[in-house]
């Protein structure tokens, strides 16, 4: 028997591992299942690369077996590749990875202690001795016939010994201490491998004796006789779904599936399911909810993608695995090129995920394009639920614009439901350079605005932007297609109604007669009066300047109890061929003219759903206008 040394690093890792990792002990089952499916993948590959393993056979598979009582144990069996006396030395006995030495060595005290940080990062084999008096490791290396036993009790060193296998593979034998004694049993062993190894490819079996007793039969005292049967059970369902083949899968497959794993009693709306070979390699699965989750609005969201690599599972709690305007997707993804022992810290910076992210993103996108193009229904009924999520896209996803540019959707002055940016485009009239949209304030307020009338005279579609984050992701909008979008109740979108006829009408005198009264009539309360060459049926209306925050914007701020905005005053645009703004330009009464001008402002803010700024002031206007 040879007597060894661990490396210093090796003694650090144990040291913090069974110290910081005390609370979270029962992963150590996970770390081994890990290594055994490992080794049996390993095998597999050699198998059918290797000269000397060529053509290999073997059945995958771990077994579980464990004794209870005062001497517990539990083992952990494999028939992967196994490992050599020297392989058991540099594996076992040393740290290999240098990013894991690099990783302890930067630990600061404080850190050290945090079981979080340390659970995330994930400890492989070592873990086995948070619950272990000493490991035994029998092992025989593929196409070797010699097999070796290591053993250790976890404190600085370990032995080597010759040992008897019949073949290939690795048995890790767990002496359980008094943290560990609880694992020695039949139905904390299934809940664990249910938890985190569910979807390992190979079967894992749990061998237990099952004891029955038979009422009928009595023993020499009167007591039932007990049988006790010794079973052999597989625990884990070792059918990864989203590594098999589609054309293997049925729909029904892939909503059991999903129901099972969301708790969700409805069939999702839609899936996908995307293998991906070459430079990285992984599979994702994604699902749409039927319903948007209940907490899609809220900040502390539960995001509904599960991380795992290699089958194995990492973590169900990280929200970086998807930008967060696609936190209604659920679904798994699965890596095979991150290391099993990732952290939380490292997920965030590592390329690979950062690849996995970045793809997984196009392929939400482009399928939700693809429904949009072929299934105009299913589509109606995503947009419903998720309209507003990818809306918040626009301003914190700037790489894919374009493609969010297309799926999102709003009302429309002239269309019934939602439309698209793109079917706007096409319905865009002859002369039409821009797309309109109004916002601020509900649908129906909105429909009804006299800004609209103008725009439905000439045939111009006008976007209805209702929704609350309309305003402020519209901005940031800008164009589409090259074509600049304008908001009808500000100043620019003016411009592009004049025509020569209308340029007339601005010209004429009477008109600029009529403003400068009512501009001195209002003085403060307006930015401007202006002669609107596109009211027709409305005596005014109220704009507000191109890069100034629309009246209900403002409203809207103040009710949030933002006061710290500079307050932009409206603009009125007066309609001079009403009568109401006729009487202005008749009269030389002072007193009256001011009331009428009061009023027309009053009732343009009105009509757009905002409050006059001193109601009651209004009101007294207006009766004594009516009653003249
Ligand atoms: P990791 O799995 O992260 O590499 P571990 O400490 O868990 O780190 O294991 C160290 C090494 O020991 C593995 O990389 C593997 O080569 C070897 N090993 C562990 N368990 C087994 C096993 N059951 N069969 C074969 N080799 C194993």
């Amino acid at each position: 028997m040879e007597h060894k040394k661990f490396k210093t690093e090796v003694s650090q890792l144990l040291q913090l591992i069974i110290h910081s990792l005390y609370s979270n002990k029962e992963i150590f089952l996970r770390e081994l299942v890990s290594n055994s499916s490992d080794a049996i993948d390993k095998l597999k590959y050699l198998s059918l690369t290797d000269e000397k393993l060529k053509d290999y056979d073997f059945d995958p598979r771990i077994d579980l077996e464990f004794v209870a009582g005062e001497n517990a144990t539990l083992t952990i069996k494999d028939n992967g590749v196994g490992m050599s006396h020297a392989e058991l030395e540099d594996n076992l006995g040393t740290i290999a990875s240098s990013g894991t030495k690099k990783f302890l060595s930067n630990l600061s005290d404080d850190q050290k202690k945090d079981s979080n940080l340390i659970g995330q990062f994930g400890v492989g084999f070592y873990s086995a001795f948070m619950v272990a008096s000493s490991v035994d490791v029998i092992s025989r290396r593929a196409g070797e016939e010699l097999a070796y036993k290591w053993t250790s009790t976890g404190e600085g060193s370990y032995t080597i010994e010759e040992a008897t296998r019949d073949e290939q593979g690795s048995t890790i034998i767990i002496h359980l201490n008094e943290e560990g004694d609880m694992y020695a049993n039949r139905w904390e062993i299934e809940q664990l491998i249910k938890k985190y190894s569910d979807y390992v490819s190979c079967p894992i079996y749990l061998s237990y004796d099952d004891e029955t007793a038979d009422k009928k039969e009595k023993d020499a005292d009167g007591n039932p006789v007990k049988h006790v049967e010794h079973k052999v059970e597989q625990i884990n369902s070792s059918t990864a779904l989203w590594r098999q083949p589609k054309s293997s899968l049925t729909d029904e497959d892939y909503n059991s599936f999903y129901k099972n794993t969301n708790s969700d009693s409805e069939d999702p709306l839609f899936y996908l399911h995307t293998k991906a070979e070459g430079a990285t390699e992984y599979t994702t699965m994604f699902f749409i909810p039927a319903k948007a989750p209940f907490d899609m609005n809220y900040a502390d969201y539960r995001p509904g993608v599960k991380l795992y690599v290699k089958r194995v599972y990492i973590t169900d709690d990280e929200k970086e695995l998807l930008p967060t305007y696609l936190r209604f997707v659920r679904g798994v993804i699965d890596s095979e090129d991150l290391p099993l022992n990732v952290s939380r810290e490292i997920l965030q910076q590592n390329r690979v995920m950062s690849n996995l992210r970045t793809a997984s993103v196009k392929k939400l996108l482009s399928e939700f394009k693809k429904i949009s193009d072929n299934n105009p229904e299913l589509y109606a009924t995503f947009i419903k639920q998720y309209n507003r999520p990818l809306k918040e896209g626009l301003y914190s996803d700037y790489a894919n614009r374009d493609d969010l540019l297309e799926l999102i959707r709003f009302k429309s002055s002239t269309q019934e439901g939602y439309v698209s940016l793109a079917s706007y485009k096409e319905r865009m009239s002859e002369g039409q350079k821009s797309i309109y949209y109004i916002t601020g304030g509900k649908e129906e307020t909105l429909k009804m605005s006299p800004l609209l009338e103008a725009y439905k005279k000439k045939g111009f579609e006008v976007l209805i932007m209702a929704e609350d984050i309309d305003d402020f992701i519209i901005g940031s909008v800008g164009t589409y297609k090259e074509l600049p979008l304008k908001a009808i109740n500000k100043s620019g979108a003016v411009d592009d109604l004049k025509d020569a006829e209308d340029k007339e009408k601005i010209e004429s005198v009477e008109d600029k007669e009529i403003v400068a009264k009512i501009k001195e009539a209002l003085k403060e309360e307006v930015k401007d009066v202006v002669a609107s060459t596109r009211l027709t049926d409305s005596p005014a209306i109220v704009v507000v300047d191109e890069n100034d925050p629309t009246v209900q914007m403002q409203m809207m701020l103040k009710q949030m109890g933002q006061t710290d905005f500079p307050e932009s005053k409206p603009i009125l645009e007066v309609n001079c061929e009403s009568d109401l703004v006729k009487k202005i330009g008749s009269s030389d009464d002072l007193e009256y003219i001011a009331d009428l001008s009061e009023v027309l402002l009053g009732q343009a803010m009105l009509a757009q759903g905002v409050m006059p700024k001193d109601p009651i002031q209004f009101t007294k206007k207006l009766n004594s206008l009516l009653a003249r």
